[in-house]
């Protein structure tokens, strides 16, 4: 068996140690002699699994008791409509244009009422966070829509936009559990799990209770309604059960980890190690404003498009793979979630020294 240094921005790099667990218990799940992708949902050792998923994923961030948590399906894509379906009672909502998922679900809320971008970094290709002091809220927004790590440029938020009183939508889907956050803060987080988390097929998402309305729009499909999946308990359906049962065992992981503090402080040294380099470099560079800097997604360029190839494949065929950056960005984006081990990083280094030495001219 081989693995290699996984850069992939998502589906990503899970824990080694939880696909391993997984591996052990794919055709007996705790003498039950079934796999977890075979058994009923309304079992009841299904339910433990998401009983015990749901409490170390409130362990972990520290969930206050007046926000629920949802398993639900369709990926990140499915909240940009369900987040207006649902929660656009006065039909207008306000939007941080930092990127591709931001500008998405920009576009697909218009949809349901008025939109306003209250800030946008557009104008330097999304490379910084914009500047969120005295942002214009709209004075009857029924939120405001921030993406918190932008997985294609490589910028994070790292202060918290001043929303007026009104309600703070987080697309976490890209930082997810990779540092503490603070949940009192946001009306709704939500998250595909195929990042920081588990499997693609399950998104996560967090919401205040007084959110979860009756009122949503007349023509919402049963399925994009947050108060049928809360009074079900994330069992209206036939749940995503497999991609939860391995996003519990990550939960765990992180909790045997040290939780969210002891992740959040490998994070800033792995980022560290790979932005110390290209700050230094002469070959590469960061493409992202400083005080800006993903933790997950570290995006950088060479100085030629040809280097960039040539630098992509020699990488690939030494085990560094899914470097290439996202099609309309070019250059490279190692994404380097919870999951990627220090080693990777430093071993990532070491390879991009030798090839600066060679290719620099
Ligand atoms: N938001 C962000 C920040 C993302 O990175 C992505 C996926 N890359 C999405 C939304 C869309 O997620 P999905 O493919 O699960 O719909």
């Amino acid at each position: 068996m081989k693995r290699i240094y996984n850069f992939s921005a998502g589906p990503a790099i899970l824990p080694e140690a939880v696909l391993r667990e997984a591996a052990d218990e794919m055709l007996d799940y705790q003498d039950s002699g079934m796999s977890v992708m075979e058994m009923s949902h309304r079992s009841k050792i299904f339910q433990k699994i998401i009983d015990d998923a749901e409490k170390d994923l409130r362990t972990l961030l520290n969930v206050p008791d007046n926000y629920k948590i949802l398993f639900l399906q369709g990926g990140a894509t499915t909240q940009f409509s369900m987040i207006p379906m649902n929660l656009m009672k006065n039909k207008k909502a306000d939007f941080i244009l930092t990127g591709n998922w931001a500008v998405k679900a920009f576009e697909e809320a218009s949809k349901y009422g008025t939109v306003n971008a209250i800030a946008s970094s557009e104008d330097k290709m999304y490379s910084y966070i914009p500047d969120l002091k005295n942002l214009e809220i709209s004075e009857d927004a029924d939120y405001v829509h921030m993406v918190d790590n932008n997985t294609i440029f490589g910028t994070k938020f790292y202060e918290l936009p001043d929303t007026k009183g009104k309600v703070l939508v987080n697309d976490a889907s890209s930082c997810f559990l990779s540092e503490p956050m603070d949940v009192s803060k946001y009306g709704l987080i939500f998250a595909g799990a195929q990042k920081n988390v588990g499997p693609a097929g399950t998104v996560i998402v967090i919401i205040r209770e007084d959110l979860i309305i009756k009122d949503h729009l007349p023509y919402t499909p049963i399925m994009l309604r947050y108060d049928i999946h809360a009074e079900s308990k994330s069992m209206y359906n036939t749940p995503p059960t497999y991609g939860i049962y391995l996003c519990g065992k990550v939960f765990k992981w992180l909790l045997n980890l040290g939780g969210l503090e002891a992740i959040q402080k490998i994070n800033i040294e792995k980022a560290g190690l790979l932005y110390d380099y290209l700050d230094q470099s002469k070959l590469f560079y960061g493409t992202v404003e400083k005080k800006s800097r993903s933790l997950m997604n570290v995006c950088f360029k060479s100085t030629s498009p040809e280097i960039d190839d040539k630098f992509i494949k020699e990488a690939k065929a030494q085990g560094f793979d899914n470097l290439k950056g996202y099609r309309t960005v070019g250059g490279m984006r190692a994404s380097i979630y919870n999951a990627m081990p220090i080693e990777g990083i430093r071993a990532l280094v070491k390879f991009m020294e030798v090839f600066e030495k060679e290719n620099l001219k």
